[in-house]
């Protein structure tokens, strides 16, 4: 069940002092993937299981399809009612958020509610994209919120890789990411080409990530596959310009791909000449 709202999910870097924020929780440490959970009062079982699975499978798929994951420890709050500083989306504050070793869930969050009633896969699939940005936090390829400059394949990788692991677990079918993309309002007349996503657009909510996933998928199929991800990732941590590094990672450039992609997204949009 994703529906409206479900993927309010961000992350943030820089600027945000957590770490100095009181949290009362207990401990539980995680070795699959390193992780310190730290779990507030009134926190459930089946929501810790849910954090733990999520933080499993992304961790199984990234060190198989990536050839790593994130070694280093993640500190993982699942919190009930304070501790987290939730960065405000446009309908309220964040479900979850993470940077390089740090995620935090907002378990009263009503997207959290919704799915650990209806979908635990869901859940597990947002501490998955969570992990992604742990990942890519550790690699070193993320932005400070205000200056990324390809941004819906920052979020395209960990709508998409989060989505792949669920698949890998057996819980997912890959042939349904069309429908879920569908689902999530990729044909939304509010947005535009894919392109204008390079620096802002997550405020747009559910359909913006269903075009960022569409487009991570088909730029992953017409490449060598999901380590191409993560090449891109390292040569833009290393300071290559992110265009080159596109190329070199994707054989192909932003311009060709975003020409051959709205192609695409057309089809699927079931909008022709939209
Ligand atoms: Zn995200």
């Amino acid at each position: 069940m994703w529906a409206a709202g479900a993927a309010v999910l961000l992350a943030l870097c820089g600027g945000v002092a957590w770490n100095l924020t009181r949290f009362e929780a207990r401990h539980e440490a995680l070795t699959g993937p390193p992780a310190d959970l730290m779990i507030q009062p009134g926190v459930s079982a089946a929501e810790v299981e849910a954090v733990k699975g999520g933080l499993r499978a992304a961790d199984r798929y990234l060190r198989s399809a990536l050839g790593r994951g994130a070694d280093e420890r993640v500190e993982v709050r699942i919190a009930r009612e304070q501790g987290c500083r939730w960065p405000m989306s446009a309908t309220g504050p964040a479900t979850a958020w993470a940077e390089s070793h740090f995620l935090c869930v907002n378990t009263m969050s009503p997207t959290w509610r919704e799915v650990m009633a209806g979908d635990v896969t869901a859940a597990q699939s947002i501490i998955a994209h969570e992990h992604v940005h742990n990942l890519q936090g550790q690699v070193g390829c993320v932005r400070p919120s205000g200056e990324h400059e390809w941004l819906w394949l920052f979020e395209g990788m960990a709508v998409h890789l989060a989505y792949q692991a669920m698949v890998a677990e057996g819980r997912w079918k890959d042939g349904e990411a069309i429908d879920q993309i569908r689902r999530w309002g990729v044909d939304d007349p509010k947005l535009g080409p894919l392109q204008d996503y390079e620096r802002t657009g997550t405020g747009l909510g559910d359909p913006a990530y269903a075009l960022f996933h569409l487009a991570t998928r088909s730029l992953v199929e017409q490449s060598e596959g999901p380590r191409s991800l993560l090449e891109f990732c390292r040569e833009t941590a290393r300071g290559r310009p992110w265009r080159e590094a596109f190329a070199g990672a994707f054989g192909l450039s932003p311009e060709a791909f975003y020409a051959r992609f709205e192609e695409e997204r057309r089809r699927v949009a079931g909008r022709p000449g939209a």
